[in-house]
């Protein structure tokens, strides 16, 4: 006999916060976070680098492999269509929560792959010599490095946008850097290290006027504020699933539609075509034309549920709560002797990089570990950003609206116990 199983099990196991959210009951519903480390419970304030997962997104994996596996836009039986119907319908919850039409949407692994999309389908086939592709100095790797792989090949410069001392973008430099040669801007909307959230609304707006394309990386604002994308006046946005409650594997590029139709593939295979003879190939329509194979169909799903879960929470009461934590974490780290905050923009997310004097930041997270505590340390894939700030390394603890202010306390409390040791 077969086990039943609801086909939307994630949709049954939904909570609901009208009336006020219930935080306790939110972090009941990660489970990871109930387990222990080092026979101490967990802290997990590593949440910038990967999002822990809620049981709806869980059991939607369950589910769909229960019940729905088979590939998507190929087969006419009933679980090809199901999977093609849950994984357009992935598309269309993500287009909704992002405010833009779900044909401008292109699935794919993240932001990583999203990034290339534009580099090598907008970028490489029309820069040239003499053209500067804008980056600012907070940007993680992956909005860097693919910038500079089209420098390379085209003979156009990467300029970089700098920063002030408190982490904030220097406005007036950025404006001042965007003269005739600019022809694309890449920017972080949350920078990743510090927090940092850029005017992205207010700057594509000044690129738009002088005809520069934009690029805004998405990945750290994605998970923690509501979203109006089109709102933005971007050209292309980028985000990462992983980061939001989704699994790995997971994200988006959107981009306005005009672009979408002028760009050439990027990856061929199956799914991106229409028609295919030894004469030529007629590409499909945009977003399938950028999505080659087999997607992460699971995977998508599990993307779905996640933007049903954050908006059963409200992305508002989201962004409120992990406000409340980021001054709480805060105030907490500064009574900390020799703890320096990198980073204190005035409009900033829960993302805290630091240093304490006389300890180095992977032995502080070594020891914190043993206590409970995962934060990261290191250089959080910003390399060009540590060089301004002269150092090598920063410990980094990024919040998320699951974690609590009893947390903060035992990560304080850790934090102090562990550098009065390597002192
Ligand atoms: N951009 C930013 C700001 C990030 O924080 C990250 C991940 O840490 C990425 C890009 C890359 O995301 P992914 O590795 O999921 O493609």
């Amino acid at each position: 006999m077969s086990t039943p199983v609801p086909a939307a099990v994630h949709d049954a196991a939904l909570p609901s916060h009208e009336g006020g959210v219930d935080w306790a009951r939110v972090r009941a519903d990660f489970p990871l976070l109930m387990r222990e480390v080092h026979g101490k419970p967990l802290v997990y304030f590593d949440n910038a680098n990967t999002g822990q997962k809620p049981l709806p997104v869980i059991a939607s994996q369950d589910a769909f492999y229960r019940r729905q596996n088979a590939n998507v836009s190929r087969a006419v039986h009933a679980l090809g269509t199901e999977a093609t119907e849950a994984y357009e319908g992935a598309r269309g919850k993500l287009a909704r929560f992002l405010g833009v039409r779900a044909d401008e949407l292109v699935l794919c692994s993240g932001t990583t792959f999203a990034i290339n999309l534009v580099a090598y389908s907008w970028a490489l086939p029309r820069l040239k010599a003499g053209d500067v592709i804008l980056v600012s100095r907070m940007e993680h790797h992956a909005n860097i490095v693919p910038w500079q792989l089209v420098a390379q090949r085209t003979g156009a410069t990467v300029r970089v946008a700098e920063i002030l001392a408190d982490g904030s973008l220097d406005l007036d430099a950025l404006y001042r850097a965007m003269t005739a040669e600019v022809k694309l801007l890449a920017l972080a909307h949350v920078s990743n290290v510090l927090g940092t959230v850029n005017p992205v609304r207010e700057i594509c707006r000044e690129a738009r006027r002088r005809g520069i394309v934009t690029v805004v990386d998405g990945s750290q604002a994605a998970p923690h504020m509501k979203l109006d994308v089109a709102a933005i006046g971007c050209d292309f946005y980028a985000l990462t699933g992983h980061k939001m409650c989704a699994p790995t594997g997971t994200g988006a590029l959107w981009a306005r539609r005009e672009h979408l139709l002028a760009m050439p593939p990027f990856i061929g295979g199956g799914e991106m075509i229409k028609e295919v003879s030894f004469d030529g190939t007629v590409f499909n329509d945009p977003p399938h034309k950028f999505e080659a194979g087999t997607p992460n169909i699971a995977g998508f799903v599990g993307l779905g549920a996640a933007v049903d879960y954050l908006e059963s929470v409200g992305m508002d009461a989201i962004a409120a709560r992990e406000a409340e934590l980021l001054a709480h974490a805060t105030e907490a780290l500064q009574a900390i002797p020799g703890l320096r905050i990198f980073g204190t923009a005035p409009h900033k997310a829960a993302v805290i990089s630091f240093l304490v004097e006389g300890a180095h930041a992977h032995d502080l997270a070594t020891l914190l570990d043993l206590e409970g505590v995962a934060v990261r340390s290191g250089q959080h894939c910003a390399h060009p950003l540590l060089q301004f700030f002269g150092v090598a390394a920063t410990l980094r603890a990024s919040l998320a609206f699951y974690n609590t202010h009893e947390e903060i306390e035992r990560f304080a409390a850790a934090l102090d116990k562990t550098r009065r040791l390597l002192q």
